[in-house]
């Protein structure tokens, strides 16, 4: 006999996966060996059943596949959080394998005429509201597989999908690569004015962690920001600045070595591809067919609409910045690389407030506990670091949520820093979902809450920046609309069949407890005196707020817009089209448009290898939802029990159950309104 396979011993006795001792060499097996028991099951309950029922076809299902995906999610998280060259080809070759199950199972027209039986029989009535709605889920994602098509055109789509996850892997493959290939070694101080000590210190231990003396930076966020901040040396900052918004491309110092160019073409055609033989005109007209927005003319006026009203803001605080360069610093040609290092020295200059004074405010040690003790108050549940529990990395930790009534709700783990090897941004994903098992036992929800905020330095806490707060907030937002969910039915549990433009509202909610002083006095305390935050200082940073609010905002729709119009407006090998149609959004909605080389959209993983395909105006879309859903704790009090009892019980709780404007109206008892967002960003 051969050894356990840790994978396959974990999915089956449903345990949280024993990080430590995955090796690549156990994905393949484990997958295979799930897959081949899943097609087996299948075959037998189609072929053992007259009368298919719930109990005698789709729980059974949902627990295969629930089993596959317990499985996978150590893997594909490992993949992005601990990147090896053997965990990235186990993880590649597993690709075409999933791929294919999942279109088999799409496609199978035997089980789709069982769903319809179901959905058509006297039974599917007294079944619950998240069974029915997988039902219905169901049906609809048989059609959006290709079960209506022919056998030659069912095959092609089967190759596109394998097509489009090697893609899709490649792309975040190449941004990481082109990331950590990258950096600059500083051995002179002098070059280095400007910078904070903070930011001086990360260099150091950075340079030290490779045994070099000086500094190194690189470009992983938390540096590469640093210095386009701060750094005085403008040459500096533009060689940073030209390194990040190369990365993966054509141009800049490895230009070609880890070229996203042609992937990206590739991933547009056979997305464009794929919705023509689903019948749909375009890859956009696909992503709304389980989107709450309708149509595209809905979406493309609704960012147009806050593009036509943000923009005046957004000239203005152009204007002011040039203008603040020149008379302050006699700079007359504000490039793209002076944008942020200028926009700290007008902030200090306006509001007497930079972002470093308010760090040695939010040290990890009382940021974490404040967060914690915020939802507390909001909806009574208690939040407890497990030592012992099994990590991927020695910075993670382990914690569980408990209820008023001490019962437990989930559990997750919290990987907060940057570092080598893992990939860049923050998110939040799915480790276990909540289900009633079929023995009557409750599975837990588990979630990663993944961050790529600053480490500590020497023995201090990780003092992180108030936008890091903020990211560690939204973050945890997702992570509570997994856990908190009381939904049984995995298919609907949590975030599972949450319209996609409507799984960004708790995590853009979450983020507004971050400005409020009675929250902050849970969540700031400064490192080494154990003070809150001074009125003072706090008046500051509040009346900064919204400093570069219209530039911000137009900064999402340039991007909203970019993702969604290149997707609607697809035209088949037409040269250069996705730089065509980047300059074309910028031309109309930005107020700044940046240096011919810069290759932003190489680096968009979220729109090309993430879920956001014509769907990064998710974020503003929900963010309407966020904004007034939140206005209600404005009018009611920010801790107020009883609306945070409210949201907890018609949003969070909910999963996909329901459509999520239902769920809306009925937490803020009508339609959401637009003015909370243009008033919370000083738009209104
Ligand atoms: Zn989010």
């Amino acid at each position: 006999m051969s050894t356990e396979n840790p994978l396959l011993t974990m999915s089956e006795k449903s345990i949280l996966p024993p990080f430590r001792h995955i090796s690549p060499e156990h994905v393949q097996p484990a997958l295979e060996s799930i897959i081949e028991s899943n097609r087996k099951l299948l075959k037998s309950l189609l072929k053992n059943n007259k009368q298919y029922t719930w109990e005698n076809l789709i729980q059974p299902l949902e627990d295969a596949d629930d089993c596959l995906g317990r499985m996978w999610s150590p893997v594909s998280h490992m993949n992005s959080v601990v990147n090896s060259d053997e965990l990235r080809d186990a993880y590649n070759n597993c690709l075409p394998l999933l791929s294919e199950y999942s279109t088999e199972m799409g496609q199978n027209v035997e089980l789709y005429q069982a769903y319809q039986a179901i959905k058509d029989s006297a039974e599917f009535k007294k079944l619950d509201q998240a069974q029915q709605k997988i039902i219905n889920n169901g049906l609809r994602d048989f059609h959006l597989s290709g079960i209506d098509l022919a056998e030659e055109k069912k095959k092609r789509f089967r190759e596109i999908r394998q097509q489009l996850s090697k893609l899709t892997s490649k792309y975040e493959e190449n941004v990481l690569d082109a990331t950590q290939a990258w950096s600059k070694h500083i051995t002179d101080e002098s070059l280095l004015v400007g910078l904070p000590e903070s930011a001086l210190a990360m260099a150091q231990q950075a340079a030290q962690a490779k045994d070099l003396t000086g500094w190194l930076f690189t470009l992983n966020f938390p540096s590469y920001y640093a210095v386009v901040s701060y750094a005085d040396n403008r040459e500096l900052r533009e060689e940073m600045y030209q390194a990040y918004s190369t990365r993966a491309s054509d141009q800049g110092p490895n230009a070609g070595k880890w070229d996203n160019s042609d992937v990206m073409n590739d991933i547009l055609a056979l997305r464009y591809e794929v919705a023509q033989l689903l019948g749909f005109k375009n890859y956009a007209e696909r992503s709304l067919a389980t989107k709450m927005a309708e149509t595209p003319e809905q979406v493309l006026s609704f960012l147009q609409g806050l593009a036509k009203r943000s923009q005046p803001m957004a000239k203005k605080e152009l204007t002011e910045l040039t203008a603040f360069a020149k008379k302050e610093h006699g700079v007359t040609d504000i490039a793209a690389w002076d944008v942020p290092y200028y926009g700290e020295k007008l902030r200090k200059h306006t509001f007497d407030f930079s972002e470093e004074d308010v760090k040695p405010y939010f040290p990890e040690t009382k940021v974490i506990p404040g967060m914690f003790a915020v939802v507390k108050r909001l909806y009574g549940i208690t939040i407890n670091k497990v030592d012992e529990i099994e990590t991927w990395h020695d910075d993670v930790h382990f914690y569980e949520i408990r209820d008023e009534k001490n019962v437990l709700r989930g559990q997750f783990y919290l990987d907060v820093y940057a570092r080598d090897k893992k990939r860049g941004g923050a998110w939040m994903d799915d480790c276990q979902g909540r289900k009633r098992n079929a023995d009557g036992s409750l599975q837990i929800p588990v979630a990663y809450l993944t961050c790529n905020l600053t480490q500590p330095l020497g023995d201090d806490p990780a003092l992180f920046t108030h936008d890091e707060v903020t990211t560690l907030f939204h973050e945890f937002g997702h992570g509570l609309h997994h856990m908190l969910t009381q939904v049984e039915h995995i298919g609907v549990s949590g975030i599972n069949g949450v319209a996609w433009d409507a799984v960004e509202l708790p995590s853009q909610f979450m983020e507004n407890w971050c400005w409020e002083r009675e929250a902050l006095d849970l969540i700031a305390a400064h490192y080494q005196t154990g003070e809150p935050i001074p009125e003072a200082l706090f008046n500051k940073m509040y009346a900064a707020k919204n400093f570069q609010a219209g530039m911000q905002m137009l900064r999402q729709i340039e991007f909203s817009l970019f993702d969604f119009r290149m997707y609607l407006e697809y035209i088949p090998e037409s040269k250069d089209y996705i730089q065509k149609m980047l300059d074309e959004v910028r031309s109309e909605v930005s107020v700044l448009i940046p240096p011919s080389y810069n290759r932003f959209q190489h680096g968009f993983s979220h729109i090309f290898a993430g879920g956001y395909a014509a769907g990064y105006y998710s974020y503003k879309w929900a963010e309407v939802l966020s904004a007034d859903a939140f206005s209600l704790f404005e009018e009611k009090g920010i801790f107020d029990s009883e609306t945070g009892e409210a949201f907890l019980s018609c949003v969070l709780e909910q999963g996909g159950t329901k459509e999520p404007m239902e769920l809306f109206k009925k937490f803020r008892g009508r339609e959401p309104d637009i003015d909370a967002l243009l008033r919370h960003s000083g738009i209104a």
